[in-house]
């Protein structure tokens, strides 16, 4: 009922909002009410191509020894045809359906009934209940943040095993890589398509749903904000927090078993990657409570995006350089693995340092040090749908100063350093730097334009007393 009557509002705001031309009013600063044709294309490309762009890059080195040029090449010579590539591709098994449920049901059972205990006794960790932030329609989520102690749980119980107990052998993840493919994207549809119906007909916040009238728009970017079965379980951070970040750094330990088992040794490069990639991971959890107030969980709405894309594109293309070293095993030189290594240590720093000075900044609301300074900042102001203005600052100094997303060129360079971990034979250990290029450009775009939106002139001074989004002097 409450879901009818927003998507009649909904249809109101689109009338009104045509009346007042192209300008956006505040208190609408969420996801886009309209589509415009090129996110329709985009969105439709995407619902199309990404689980076959997935598959793609598996099969290649499943078949093709991850070469992404060979089975377009053997398609096109009429050396071989779709169905014989299809035939050899592994199948769903029932081990794997297991593994897979198993896994699923553990991480929700760590989520859901084991609240925190790692704040209690880790110095400067933040975890237990926190609030996330304020939702358009003024909403503030409580969460039990215990990603870390999952982590933790998870990664001991690995270990345990493969030093004693030997129920399973460490490979298990590589060797049921494909079937468990499939059961990664069951969970992605059935999720998705379970959050497009909730939204309709038992939305947890009827305000805070957002419907296009686009079925395709609504099903990719989703209807509901913060959708929930009962009080704790909250999808968003769930999905986006526990099956496939968890399982990221298992895959990558899975990988180094296998490349054990084939050759006897873990390459230096397999090693830089497990390193690199676990300090990410490990990043993200011990900043949980942090993660509350990024964009993922601030401003994205729970669908297909997030829905299919935290089960399968991000567990099966972030973990690509792993997998290309079991078919390569690239042994660097010292230069190399050395150049790598720090190139990724100071991407790290750069991505941290800039989340941490914002963080500090906003939590201390400006009562803070950057750089041994008090920072500086514009004040901004901002209206929720029921029409309360709120207040806030945006921060002029520190890294926020030298670039608006300073953090997203940590990242990027973090990336890169991932990939030239993989040497130089192959370009789809690369796949990741070209994507996260794209994903945060694109992100940093549509962040601005949101904030834009939020924030109207305030976020045009803000703009002008930093000009530049990610390289300073570039872009
Ligand atoms: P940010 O952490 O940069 O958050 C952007 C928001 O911060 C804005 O919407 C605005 O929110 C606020 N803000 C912007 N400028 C300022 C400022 N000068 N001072 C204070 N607040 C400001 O973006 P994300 O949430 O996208 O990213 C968080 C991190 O996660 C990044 O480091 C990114 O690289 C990483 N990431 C990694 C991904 C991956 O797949 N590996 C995917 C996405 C992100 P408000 O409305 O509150 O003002």
């Amino acid at each position: 009922m409450a879901a009818h009557q927003e998507k009649k509002l909904a249809e109101e705001r689109k009338h009104q909002n045509m009346q007042n031309g192209t300008k956006a009013s505040q208190g609408q600063w969420g996801r886009a009410w309209e589509v415009d044709w090129f996110s329709l294309a985009s969105i439709l490309f995407l619902l199309m191509f990404a689980p076959l762009i997935v598959y793609y890059f598996i099969m290649s080195c499943d078949q093709y020894q991850c070469s992404l040029t060979d089975p377009l090449l053997d398609l096109l010579a009429g050396n071989k045809h779709l169905s014989d590539i299809w035939n050899r591709t592994p199948t769903l098994t029932s081990r794997a359906a297991g593994i897979y449920s198993l896994w699923v049901i553990f991480q929700v059972f760590l989520y859901m009934s084991i609240p925190d205990f790692c704040h209690k006794f880790l110095p400067g960790y933040v975890g237990g209940i926190q609030e996330g932030a304020v939702t358009p329609a003024g909403v503030v989520n409580k969460y039990e943040i215990n990603g870390l102690q999952a982590w933790i749980i998870t990664h001991v119980l690995w270990f345990a095993n493969a030093s004693w107990f030997h129920f399973f052998s460490p490979t298990i993840i590589f060797d049921n890589w494909i079937p468990l493919l499939w059961c990664a994207n069951i969970l992605g549809y059935a999720v998705s398509t379970f959050a497009m119906i909730k939204g309709h007909f038992f939305p947890t916040n009827a305000k805070d749903c957002k419907f296009t009238g686009n079925f395709f728009y609504d099903y990719m970017m989703g209807i509901e904000f913060n959708p929930r079965i009962g009080k704790w379980f909250d999808f968003k951070l769930f999905f986006n927090g526990r099956p496939g970040i968890v399982a990221w750094t298992l895959i990558n330990l899975s990988f180094a078993a296998k490349q054990q088992e084939l050759y006897g040794e873990v390459t230096n490069s397999m090693i830089l990657v497990n390193i690199l990639q676990g300090i990410y991971v490990l990043d993200f959890f011990w900043n949980e409570a942090w993660y509350l107030k990024t964009i993922d969980i601030c401003h994205d709405h729970f669908g297909w995006y997030l829905g299919w894309g935290d089960c399968v594109w991000l567990p099966y293309l972030y973990t690509l350089q792993g997998l290309y070293l079991v078919y390569h095993p690239v042994q660097l030189c010292t230069t190399h693995a050395v150049g790598v290594l720090m190139l990724g240590l100071l991407g790290y720093y750069i991505f941290r340092m800039t989340n941490h000075q914002k963080d500090l900044f906003r939590r201390t609301n400006g009562n803070c040090r950057i750089w041994g300074k008090k920072p500086e900042y514009i004040e901004c102001s901002y209206m929720s749908v029921d029409g309360t203005k709120y207040y806030s600052k945006l921060m002029t100094s520190g890294f926020w100063g030298w670039a608006r997303h300073f953090n997203y060129t940590g990242d990027l360079m973090g990336s890169l350093a991932y990939c030239l971990a993989c040497g130089f034979e192959h370009i789809l250990p690369y796949f990741y730097i070209i994507y996260m290029t794209i994903l945060l450009t694109h992100r940093c775009i549509r962040d601005e334009h949101r904030c834009c939106s939020k924030y109207g002139k305030d976020w045009k001074r803000y703009t002008a007393a930093v000009p530049y989004r990610l390289l300073p002097g570039i872009f």
